[in-house]
C-alpha cells in the first residue's frame, strides 16, 4: 500500500497550489513523489502548507492575545524557515532529556533556577518537562506562569507524545496536559521507525501516521508551535526511508514547524547524518525547519550535531554539559562555541558566549554534579598547559597551543606547575602573579629556585598541578616582603563521643541512619592584618574563636572562618566544595603520610580554586590546606596582596 503511487489523488484537488509551489519554491521531484505517501492516508497535501501556515499564524496570534500569562507578544523563531550552517536555533533539553541521566535529579525549584539562567544565556527554546508523565513537571509548568520572567516563559517548551492508538486526540489526557501546560511551544515525540511502530507501539503503520497527523493538527489549531521529535529517525530511515519520510510528511501536512531527526540510540555515524540531512532538506525545504537530536552512545553526539548543522539543519537539541540518558545527549557547551567560533554560525546566544563556562558550572552546581575538568571549552583543564615546550611557545603567542582564546567562552588559560614542567611554566606563572613589576632577569633567577622547591615538595607527596592556589601562595611566600593577610597562631581540635559503644556501632548506625553521635570542637587563634580607615594604617588584631562541627576538620573550618569574618566579611561567600584525602604510603598504616586537597568556590563570582597540603597528621594537613584556601581568597578575590617594606616585614615576624 505504501508503494502505490497516488499522485493523482494528491494533485487533483489542489493542482493550482502545486503548480504555484513548484514554480516558486523549486520543490524537488522527490518531494512531489513523496507527497503521495502521506496522501495515501489522508486527502490533504503537503502543499496546503502554504495556506495552512497563514491560517496557523492567525490562530496563534489570537490565542496568544488571550493567554493571560503572556505579557509580551511571542516572536517565534520558527515562524520562518531556518537553515544552517549560517543560522541555527538552540533548543535546550537539559530539564527534560538531561534529567533522564543517571543520578541527575532536579527539584521544581532547581528547574525554575536553571530555566531562568538558560533564558538569560539566550537559548531559543527551553524544554522543561513532560507534563503528562509526572506531577513534578506539571507543577513546574504551573509555577512557571507566575515565577519565571516573561522572556523565559516565552521560550518554554512542553514535551509529550502523539495521541494513543484508538483514542480521539481531544480525549487523550496526555495531550490535554500539553494544552494545560499553557506554553507556546510543544515538542511532540512520534515514532518514525516501522519496526518500533508495529512491535513497540503495537499499531499499524497507517495508524501511526494518523496518530501523528491528528495530534499535531489538534495542537496547531490551538495556536501552538509544534516541533516533532522523530524517534529512531536515522535507524528508521536506513531500514525504510519511504515510511520514515511518510511520518515526516504527516507531521508537516498537519502544520509542524520543525522536524527533528533523532538519533535515539546514538549509533549513527557523522557521514550518515550528513547524507540523511541533505535528503531531508531536499524534501522539506522550505516548508519547515529541520532539526537534530543526538545521543552520545558512540561518542559522536557533538560531531553528529555539527555535521547536521553544516549540512543544513536549522535547530539543534542538546543539554548543558551533555547530561542525559546512558552516555548523555549532545553537549551544547561544545556545540554552541564550535558553531560560533569555528563555523561562524549566527545564534541568538552568540553575544552571551563569554558566559558559557559560568552557565556550565551553574548547572552542575544546581544539579549537584562534579564538573568534568576535561570538558572542551568549559572544563578547568580546557586551556591548561603543562608541557614546558608548549608553555615556552605560548609565551610567544597564546594561540600556538590553543584553538581559541579562552576568554571568548569565559574560561581562562592556566599554566600547570609540576616536577615535569620546565622553568618556562614557572616564568609564566610569575608573569601571571607579578606582571611587569618583576623584570625578566629576576623571574629567570627565581624560577630555578622555585622549580627546585616544587621538585622537593612533590617528592614529599605534594601535587601542584591540581592546586593552582597553593602554587600561587608558594611563590608569594618566597617573595621578600610578602605579608600574608592573616596568620594562625595556634589551634586545637578535640573529638568526643558520649555514647560510644564500639561493639554495636554498625547496628546503631543502621538504626539511626548515618548520624554520628560524636562531636568535634576546635579552638583557633588568628592574627589578622586590618586597615584602619581613619588613620589608613595597617595594624594587627588577634581573634580567638571556638566552633563545633561534624568532625575536627569541619570544626576547624568553621572556627577559622568565624575568626576571619569580622575583618573580611566578603569571605562569607566562600564555600568548600570538595575535600579529598589520599594516603600516600599505605604500607605505613595509621602513620601514613596523607595528602589533602580542598576545592573552594566563591558563590558571588563563581570562581573556583584548589589547595594542597601534605602531613602525617591529617588534621594539620587539612588545616594548612584550609589556611591556603582562605589566604588565596583574600589575595585573589579581595586583591589583598601586600608586598610590604622591610620594616613592616620585621614587625610581622615578631
Ligand atoms: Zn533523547
Amino acid at each position: 500500500m505504501m508503494r502505490k503511487t497516488s499522485l493523482s489523488v494528491a494533485a487533483a484537488p489542489l493542482g493550482l497550489s502545486i503548480l504555484w509551489a513548484l514554480s516558486t519554491c523549486h520543490l524537488s521531484a522527490d518531494a512531489f513523489a513523496l507527497k503521495s505517501r502521506w496522501s495515501t492516508f489522508a486527502p490533504t497535501t503537503l502543499f496546503s502548507q502554504i495556506g495552512l501556515q497563514q491560517q496557523q499564524s492567525t490562530t496563534a496570534a489570537t490565542v496568544a492575545k488571550n493567554d493571560s500569562w503572556m505579557t509580551q507578544p511571542l516572536l517565534n523563531p520558527l515562524s520562518q524557515f531556518v537553515k544552517g550552517p549560517k543560522e541555527c536555533l538552540v533548543f535546550d533539553t537539559t530539564l527534560r532529556d538531561g534529567t533522564q541521566g543517571e543520578s541527575v535529579s532536579a527539584s521544581c525549584d532547581d528547574k525554575l533556577k536553571i530555566a531562568t539562567r538558560l533564558s538569560s544565556f539566550d537559548v531559543d527554546y527551553i524544554e522543561a518537562g513532560w507534563p503528562g508523565s509526572n506531577p513534578k513537571d506539571a507543577e513546574f509548568f504551573q509555577r512557571a506562569q507566575t515565577e519565571l520572567p516573561a522572556e523565559a516563559r516565552s521560550k518554554l517548551v512542553a514535551f509529550g507524545s502523539s495521541r494513543r492508538k484508538n483514542v480521539a486526540v481531544e480525549d487523550d489526557p496526555q495531550i490535554q496536559a500539553l494544552v494545560d501546560s499553557n506554553v507556546p511551544t510543544i515538542c511532540m515525540v512520534v515514532k518514525a521507525h516501522p519496526w518500533q511502530v508495529t512491535e513497540i507501539l503495537r499499531a499499524t503503520r497507517e495508524e501511526n501516521l494518523q496518530m501523528i497527523h491528528s495530534s499535531v493538527e489538534y495542537l496547531v489549531k490551538l495556536g501552538k508551535t509544534v516541533l516533532v521529535d522523530l524517534e529512531h529517525f536515522f535507524d528508521g530511515y536506513k531500514v525504510d526511508p519511504e515510511y520514515a519520510l511518510a511520518c515526516c510528511e504527516a507531521a508537516v501536512d498537519a502544520g509542524a514547524s520543525c522536524l527533528v531527526m533523532c538519533d535515539t540510540n546514538g549509533g549513527t555515524m557523522p557521514w550518515e547524518v550528513d547524507q540523511t540531512t541533505r535528503k531531508m532538506l531536499q524534501h522539506f525545504e522550505p516548508f519547515c525547519t529541520i532539526g537534530v537530536h543526538c545521543h552520545n552512545d558512540c561518542g559522536m553526539a557533538v560531531a553528529n550535531s555539527i555535521t547536521a548543522c553544516h549540512a543544513g539543519v536549522g535547530l539543534i537539541q542538546g543539554t548543558i554539559n551533555g547530561i542525559g540518558e546512558r552516555t548523555g545527549n549532545a553537549d551544547l557547551c561544545s556545540i554552541v562555541p564550535s558553531l560560533a567560533l569555528h563555523v561562524n554560525t549566527t545564534m541568538a546566544c552568540n553575544d552571551q558566549l563569554s558566559e558559557l563556562t559560568q552557565v556550565s558550572r551553574y548547572v552542575d552546581e544546581i544539579l549537584n554534579r562534579s564538573p568534568n575538568n576535561a570538558a572542551p571549552f568549559v572544563g578547568q583543564s580546557a586551556f591548561a598547559h603543562k608541557g614546558g615546550l608548549h608553555v615556552a611557545a605560548m609565551e610567544r603567542n597564546p594561540l600556538s597551543y590553543q584553538h581559541v582564546e579562552p576568554e571568548l567562552v569565559g574560561n581562562e588559560m592556566r599554566v600547570l606547575i609540576s616536577e615535569l614542567s620546565g622553568r618556562q611554566n614557572i616564568m609564566g606563572k610569575l608573569q601571571e602573579i607579578f606582571g611587569n613589576s618583576m623584570d625578566d632577569g629576576q623571574k629567570s633567577a627565581r624560577s630555578l629556585a622555585i622549580l627546585n622547591r616544587v621538585k622537593e615538595l612533590e617528592n614529599m607527596g605534594y601535587q601542584f598541578e591540581g592546586a593552582d592556589a597553593s602554587v600561587h601562595l608558594m611563590m608569594l611566600h618566597t617573595t621578600r616582603g610578602y605579608c600574608p593577610p592573616f596568620q594562625v597562631l595556634d589551634y586545637s581540635a578535640q573529638v568526643y563521643d558520649a555514647n560510644m559503644d564500639s561493639a554495636s556501632r554498625v547496628v546503631s548506625n543502621l538504626h539511626g541512619g548515618l548520624k554520628s553521635a560524636s562531636t568535634a570542637r576546635a579552638t583557633i587563634k588568628v592574627r589578622t592584618v586590618v586597615d584602619d580607615p581613619e588613620t589608613s594604617q595597617l595594624s594587627f588584631v588577634e581573634n580567638l574563636q571556638v566552633s563545633d562541627g561534624n568532625g575536627p576538620v569541619d570544626a576547624l573550618a568553621k572556627a577559622l572562618l568565624k575568626a576571619l569574618l569580622p575583618a573580611h566579611p566578603f569571605l562569607d561567600s566562600v564555600e568548600l566544595i570538595d575535600y579529598k584525602v589520599r594516603i600516600l604510603d599505605p604500607n605505613s598504616a595509621t602513620e601514613a603520610v596523607t595528602r589533602v586537597m580542598i576545592e573552594f568556590r566563591d558563590s558571588e563570582t563563581d570562581k573556583q580554586w584548589t589547595t594542597v597540603s601534605v602531613d602525617s597528621n591529617v588534621v594539620s594537613a587539612s588545616l594548612n590546606a584550609l589556611i591556603d584556601g582562605f589566604e588565596y581568597a583574600l589575595i585573589e578575590q579581595a586583591q589583598l596582596c601586600m608586598l610590604c617594606d622591610d620594616a613592616f616585614e620585621d614587625e610581622q615576624r615578631q
